[in-house]
């Protein structure tokens, strides 16, 4: 343990000089500038023309400079269940999930934490929401990452659950576990009303409110899910959390696509943010097309996220964005209905401002915390490159496949596509090996 934070702080001591690109800055006026960004013990210290060098000075002249992506919603470990359950009617696909999600073990949990770690490096995310159980196992891959972890450890209704004991009880032990650590931050995460009575939602909102947690929960992904809750109790789901009083600031709701404009006005009012995963939806073919538009007209804090990857398959960041932005266009049949502006912002200061870190993360200027990203500025897709088009084209141009460096907490992880934490090699491996072991040859 005392290794770990000599480790740490060694590493924050340094300071690392990004030399001359088009730094996105996604600052208050979200300029995009021409600038040397000075990063001294994981903090940034400078963002404009540095004199002096550095312990490591990485040149940037050419490329795109922004903001570590946010993930604010998925399933890390599901990351070898990739392609078992594809192209099947919603019910199919539960059974084919759950079926062999009882069959996990540690080690391949383990294997699909890092390859969807290895996976969010290398396409821009430095910091991700996560939910299932065993997030202890979890927190290890994540901590060998180097990336930023708000680990939620799955609570629901002990009737319900595969989890040894009560799974609030399980919730507690790993965040007094894990409490105060740098880049794992413990989290509480409510399955759904499906399988959540009004006692456990409560009981984890007291747990949040003492402890300073994020409470995040799915909310209204399917329509049968809100008639049933209907059905059940006379009222749906976000108006049902707003009545018995759990919605408040520290509420993360991922996917709430079927609401009300009664229930986007009970989420703002309560100060909630939301995590929308516009593929997850889209792939499932669950209908619901989440109302961006009224969420920000009533002041939502609208986030994104991939999902899981039985449901999206990739943890890309960039094909997320620009899924939500085509979406919400469609839908509406009005191309101004979420700008590539929005769509960044959703994925970066918005998921920051989601998990309770936006005066520290989320943009790059001094006293935040040095996440960030280099896209190549060689890509083609990313040409012509101006001060005018760079949001644009991240948006709509992007993709996983530009990220040269990742940067996280001041600490390299990826360097000119050359991963600096993980093994890649290794990590593929162990999850050839757990994937075959899971779903057959
Ligand atoms: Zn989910």
């Amino acid at each position: 343990m005392i290794i770990v934070q000599l480790n740490e702080a060694a590493v924050r001591m340094r300071s690392i000089l990004v030399q001359g690109g088009l730094v996105v800055t996604q600052n208050a006026t979200r300029e995009v500038v021409e600038a040397d960004v000075l990063i001294e013990d994981g903090r940034i210290a400078k963002v404009g023309k540095v004199r002096g060098s550095a312990d490591q000075v990485i040149d940037a002249r050419g490329d795109i400079v922004m903001p570590g992506l946010v993930n604010a919603h998925t399933h890390v470990a599901m990351t070898v269940m990739k392609g078992i359950a594809d192209d099947m009617p919603f019910a199919d696909f539960l059974d084919k999930v759950f079926a062999v999600d009882a069959k996990r073990q540690d080690r391949d949990i383990d294997a699909g934490a890092r390859l969807g770690c290895l996976e969010m490096i290398r396409s821009g995310t430095t910091t991700f929401v996560d939910m299932y159980y065993s997030e202890d196992v979890i927190a290890r891959a994540v901590e060998d990452s180097g990336l930023r972890g708000v680990l939620c450890w799955a609570v629901l209704d002990q009737r319900f659950t595969t989890q040894k004991g009560v799974p609030l009880d399980n919730c507690k032990r790993f965040h007094a576990a894990h409490k105060g650590r740098r880049r794992v931050i413990p989290g509480i995460g409510l399955q759904g009303v499906y399988v959540c009575s009004e006692e456990t939602f409560l009981g984890a909102r007291e747990f949040a409110l003492e402890n300073d947690l994020l409470l995040h929960f799915h909310l209204s992904e399917t329509r049968k899910e809100v008639y049933q809750h209907k059905d059940k109790t006379g009222k749906r789901p976000a108006e049902w959390l707003a009545g018995i009083g759990f919605l408040g600031p520290q509420c993360l709701a991922a996917h709430a696509a079927w609401l009300t404009i009664n229930e986007v006005r009970a989420l703002a009012q309560a100060k909630a943010s939301i995590a929308s995963c516009p593929v997850s939806n889209m792939k499932l073919a669950t209908g619901g097309v989440a109302p961006i538009p009224e969420m920000l007209a009533e002041g939502v804090n609208v986030s994104l996220g991939t999902d899981g990857s039985t449901t999206n398959n990739s943890l890309d960041m960039f094909g997320e964005m620009k899924t939500l932005a085509l979406l919400q266009k469609s839908n509406r049949w009005d191309p101004t209905v979420v700008r590539a502006q929005q769509a960044l912002d959703f994925a970066t200061c918005n998921g920051a401002k989601a998990i309770g870190l936006g005066k520290v993360l989320g943009s790059i200027e001094a006293g935040k915390m040095a996440d960030l990203v280099i896209l190549d500025g060689r890509s083609p897709n990313l040409r012509p490159l101006m001060p005018g088009n760079a949001v644009s084209n991240i948006v709509y141009a992007g993709n996983a496949g530009d990220v040269r460096t990742t940067i996280c907490d001041g600490e390299v992880l990826m360097l000119d596509r050359r991963m600096i934490t993980l093994d890649s090699g290794l990590v593929l491996a162990k999850a050839q090996e757990a994937g075959r072991a899971l779903l057959g040859p």
